[in-house]
């Protein structure tokens, strides 16, 4: 069994994209809208595909529900989770993800989305738009009612480096010229609750203000608590950044050689600084792989860089 599959990403188009993606990870993917790069994703909208070996040009679906056995014979209907990096040259809209349960039922069955952030640059004094300060829910529909946007979202300032977890229900929104790399349920389903009455091609995006009123968490949680700030070594070059239900996400530093064990059935890395390899499979910023079961078993890299890996519990 390969123990290592480089995956090729999907790229994603958006007005609030920009170059960076390609010129500092250096993708080959053309525009000035480049906002998304889906490394590690099994999701019908956007697939990553194996880059050369023996599964060359398949797709992380196909491998998943062809040969299972590359992922632990983990259980499951779908590949579970989405690993995306998001550059934003503009804000993004002001939005909110519905749970598994909201989704299932309003969603044609799709999954909800649970998510967390690891900051890879932004800029000095960077804020992000975390919760809300309304009390109660009626006091949330009147202040989005009455478009009391200032009033009503929270804020909470990120350095590079900061992980932040966001559960189904919470407001947020990524600022213009924050990049992150987001572990996320395999999910789509975002509801926009705002877009600063921005004006594309002469309208205002469509908003989901009755699905957002739906599902959003009354109070919000304090948006401070949402910065993970208990990451602690579970082994030497490794951090545990996220323990939740969905995922763990954990941080590797790599500087010369370094290998340690995942008890799991499969594991996704991305490097997101330097160059090295992990097994015998040349890496550099910006590769995305799949670890599959022999190789989660006792994972064996080298080199000088970082990298942010995730996985499911068994
Ligand atoms: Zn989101």
């Amino acid at each position: 069994m390969e123990k290592v599959i480089l995956l090729k990403p999907y790229f994603s188009h958006t007005i609030w994209g920009g170059r960076k993606l390609r010129e500092v990870f250096g993708y080959d993917e053309p525009g000035d809208d480049i906002g998304e790069c889906w490394g590690i994703s099994a999701h019908p909208v956007g697939e990553s595909t194996a880059l050369g070996g023996e599964y060359d040009g398949k797709r992380l679906s196909e491998l998943w529900n062809e040969h299972r056995e590359l992922f632990g014979n983990a259980s499951g209907d779908r590949f579970p989770l989405l690993v995306k990096i998001i550059d934003a040259r503009e804000d993004l809209s002001i939005q909110v993800h519905p749970d598994d349960e909201y989704a299932g039922v309003h969603e044609n069955g799709s999954l909800g989305k649970k998510e967390c952030w690891y900051v890879l640059d932004c800029p000095e004094d960077a804020e992000l738009v975390i919760g809300h300060n309304a009390k109660t829910a009626d006091e949330l529909r009147s202040m989005i009612h009455d478009g009391r946007w200032n009033e009503l979202i929270g804020k909470v300032k990120v350095r590079k480096g900061d992980v932040i977890q966001i559960d189904p229900g919470t407001i947020h929104s990524i600022t213009a010229g924050v990049c992150i790399l987001e572990t996320q349920q395999s999910s789509d389903i975002t509801y926009r609750l705002y877009d600063y009455d921005r004006i594309r091609n002469g309208k205002k995006r469509e908003l989901h203000i009755d699905k957002s009123l739906d599902v959003i968490t009354v109070p919000s949680p304090d948006a401070n608590d949402m910065v993970v700030k208990n990451a602690s070594a579970c082994d030497p070059g490794v951090t545990c950044l996220v323990d939740c239900d969905r995922y763990r996400v954990s941080k590797v530093r790599v500087s010369g050689d370094l290998s340690f064990a995942c008890d799991v059935g499969f594991v996704n890395a991305s490097v997101i600084e330097g160059s090295g390899k992990v097994f015998d499979t040349d890496v550099r910023k910006g590769s995305h792989m799949l670890i599959t079961a022999e190789g989660a078993e006792n994972i064996v890299m080298s080199g000088d860089m970082e990298l942010i890996i995730s996985y499911i519990k068994n």
